[in-house]
C-alpha cells in the first residue's frame, strides 16, 4: 500500500514569532524553520505502518519554496522513501494546496493520504478537508488512532467529549491529532542515507495547477502585552481586591 504524506515548512514551534514593523506580515528574516509538528506526526504514522508491513512505500510531498526540500529530507531521514517538492515562491492558500495535492494524488494513486490536522503558522485546519471534497475520498480528521484493515481504514477521531471511530473505504484521507503518536528523532546514519533518497522537483504548471490568491493579508498584529501582576500580602487582601477592584466576586 502506498502512503502519501503532505508536509509543510513552517516557523519552528520553539521560535517566538515577530511581526514586521509595518504589520504587513510575520517577519521571517533569519528565523529557524522546521516541519509542521502535525506533519511530523503524519510522517511517523506512515513509518509505523511501513514497519508493520502495512505500507510498502511512503511518498512525501511539500508545496513551497526550494528550501522546503529541507523538510522533505527530514521526512526521508525519518523513514519516508521518496519526496516530491512542488516548487513555488507564491503565497499559498489552503485551496491551492489542496488542488495541488489532488494533482499529486491523481498521479501517485496512494491508498492512504496523511496530512496534519493543522499548520501551526496559519492555523487553517482545512487542507485535508478540502482535499477530501476535491477528490471525493472519505476522510477521518483529528485522528488519534489509524488502523488499516483490508480495504478499509479505521480512524479514531478526537471530538468534543470523547472519541469517534469511523471506517473509511480506501483510498482515504486521515489528518493527525496530537495524541496519534510521538514522532521519533532522525538518527545521524539515517540523515546521511536520506541525502541519497530520490527527491523530484516539479512546478505547479507541470501538474496543471495555477497558484492564485483569493485573499489579501490585511494586517498582522502580535497579541497584546500582558501587564505585570501584583503580589498581595494576605488572603483577605486578595478577596478584597477580587471583590472591589477586579469585581469578579
Ligand atoms: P492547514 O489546513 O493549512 O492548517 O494545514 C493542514 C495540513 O495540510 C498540514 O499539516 C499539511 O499536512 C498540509 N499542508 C498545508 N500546506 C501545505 C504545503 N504547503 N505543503 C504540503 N502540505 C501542506
Amino acid at each position: 500500500m502506498k502512503v502519501l504524506v503532505a508536509v509543510k515548512r513552517v516557523i519552528d514551534y520553539n521560535v517566538k514569532v515577530r511581526v514586521k514593523a509595518d504589520n504587513s506580515d510575520v517577519d521571517l528574516t533569519n528565523v529557524k524553520m522546521a516541519m509542521n509538528p502535525f506533519c511530523e506526526i503524519a510522517v511517523e504514522e506512515a513509518v509505523r505502518l511501513k514497519e508493520k508491513g502495512v505500507a510498502s512505500e511512503i511518498v512525501v510531498v511539500s508545496i513551497g519554496p526550494k528550501v522546503a526540500q529541507e523538510q522533505i529530507r527530514t521526512a526521508l531521514a525519518l523513514g519516508a522513501d521518496r519526496g516530491i517538492l512542488v516548487e513555488t515562491d507564491e503565497k499559498l492558500e489552503s485551496l491551492t494546496v489542496a488542488k495541488t495535492l489532488k494533482a499529486i494524488v491523481e498521479k501517485e494513486e496512494p491508498q492512504l493520504v496523511i496530512l496534519g490536522k493543522q499548520s501551526i503558522d496559519n492555523d487553517n485546519n482545512q487542507t485535508g478537508q478540502m482535499l477530501g471534497a476535491l477528490t471525493g475520498m472519505p476522510q477521518g480528521t483529528f485522528a488519534s488512532e489509524v488502523t488499516v484493515d483490508g480495504d478499509k481504514v479505521n480512524v479514531t477521531r478526537e471530538i468534543d467529549g470523547g472519541l469517534r471511530t469511523v471506517g473509511l473505504k480506501l483510498p482515504a484521507i486521515a489528518t493527525t491529532d496530537l495524541r496519534l503518536n510521538e514522532p521519533r528523532y532522525a538518527s545521524l546514519p539515517n540523515i546521511m542515507k536520506a541525502k541519497r533518497k530520490p527527491l523530484d522537483v516539479v512546478s505547479p504548471a507541470d501538474l496543471g495547477v495555477e497558484i492564485k490568491s483569493s485573499q489579501t493579508l490585511v494586517k498582522v498584529e502580535p497579541p497584546a502585552e500582558r501587564s505585570a501582576g501584583i503580589k498581595v500580602g494576605s488572603v483577605d487582601e486578595l478577596i478584597e481586591k477580587l471583590k472591589n477592584e477586579a469585581k469578579v466576586l
